[in-house]
């Protein structure tokens, strides 16, 4: 299935975006599932049809153009750079070394993962520290392929330890206003809440955001979610659409298929993430299908958090014959074990995906993006030319 810019059509040949009524920042108009046609007639076929293609090493193409739409900036902390934020800012880390810090990579489950990650958020002070966190980012993902990237930012975990919201929002923003020029992608940033904590935390910081007139695109919902469902956020999706900004939120990565409704139902979401818990319920797969939703999986992060027990076993597959809108993306590269280009490597070698189903996620990624329809015009031509 191919649609008139050359690219593989997403699951249903859907249209540009998922329906919204709520642009923010730089975004057209969206389109909403109802005003595509194709959409509506043309149902993914159980199979899609997989062309053979010539084995061709990487090295030859390079990696694929891609958006990033599921990556936290603090997941994204290399091990290096917090033993060096750490030694600048005076932070007695409780590891002797690189390879003592490694050695807590082996996670049990997700929360086994947050109490690191909060606990080497801790090196992260100043605007420079945010911003030389973003700009390494940046500079891999450029080499990953990704050309456009949504980038959730967790304020309350750094509000809560005493740091400005000004300081990490102008810190990572900084460096975002200058990605496309520097590095060749351009970005949105996604202020993420955290669903452990309150409701009533989350309006406070988004009022605050709101007030700064912070260069937010959207909100999105993560962090522990089993126990803590979508249900919780009602208020604050509610308000984040009334401001004019996307909403996200993982759902279905440990938590059960009821949460992915909710996050639709309750929280009127544009993208879930993750997602992956929906092959627990047909009708869910039907619905998500039917709505075009994008799923953004994060294959290498769920393997790590043992959401799933080895790639082999993991549902994307699956979930690409269903017909479901997906993405791949790195979640926190620096804890998962690689960035988008390592998923994309790692899905071919020990699943066996195909290039054609490579390509049609990486066309899925910048389709289901809140970029302009200028730019996804631009990344959809790019990906064609791409020579896959
Ligand atoms: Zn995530």
């Amino acid at each position: 299935m191919e649609t008139n810019d050359g690219v593989p059509a997403a699951a249903g040949a859907g249209p540009d975006s998922p329906a919204s009524d709520s642009p923010a920042q730089n975004n057209t108009p969206p389109v909403s599932a109802a005003q595509d046609n194709t959409a509506q007639d043309n149902p993914a076929p159980a199979t899609p049809e997989v062309p053979e293609f010539a084995e061709v090493p990487e090295e030859v193409h390079g990696p694929l153009p891609v958006a990033e739409l599921h990556l936290h900036i603090e997941g994204t902390l290399e091990p290096e750079l917090i033993f060096a934020l750490a030694e600048r800012n005076g932070i007695q880390l409780p590891y002797a070394d690189l390879d003592e810090l490694r050695s807590r990579y082996e996670f049990t489950d997700l929360q086994s993962f947050l109490d690191l990650y909060y606990a080497n958020m801790a090196v992260l002070q100043t605007e420079q520290d945010f911003a030389d966190m973003t700009r390494a980012y940046l500079s891999r993902a450029a080499l990953a392929g990704v050309r456009h990237a949504e980038i959730m930012l967790d304020p309350q975990a750094h509000v809560s330890r005493g740091v400005a919201l000004e300081t990490c929002v102008n810190g990572v923003a900084s460096v975002l206003a200058v990605s496309e020029q520097e590095f060749g992608i351009s970005t949105l940033l996604i202020a993420a809440f955290l669903r452990d904590l309150s409701e009533d935390s989350a309006l406070e910081v988004l009022e605050q955001l709101l007030a700064l007139n912070a260069p937010i695109a959207g909100i999105g919902l993560d962090s522990a979610e089993v126990g803590n469902p979508s249900a919780k956020f009602q208020r604050l999706f509610a308000r984040a659409k009334d401001a004019g900004l996307h909403r996200i939120a993982h759902a279905g990565e440990e938590g059960p298929p009821s949460y992915i409704i909710d996050a639709l139902d309750l929280l009127d979401v544009e993208r879930i993430d993750h997602g992956i818990r929906c092959m627990e319920d047909p009708e869910l797969v039907e619905r998500l299908v039917h709505e075009l939703m994008p799923l953004t999986v994060c294959p290498l992060s769920n393997v790590r958090l043992r959401a799933v027990d080895t790639l082999k076993e993991h549902p994307l597959p699956a979930m690409l014959a269903a017909g479901l809108n997906v993405s791949v993306n790195s979640d926190d590269p620096a804890y998962f074990g690689g960035y988008v280009d390592d998923n994309f490597a790692q899905l071919k070698s020990v699943i066996g995906l195909s290039e054609f189903d490579c390509v049609r996620m990486a066309a899925n990624s910048i389709r289901s993006s809140f970029a302009s329809e200028e730019r996804k015009t631009e990344l959809l031509a790019e990906l064609a030319a791409s020579g896959r």
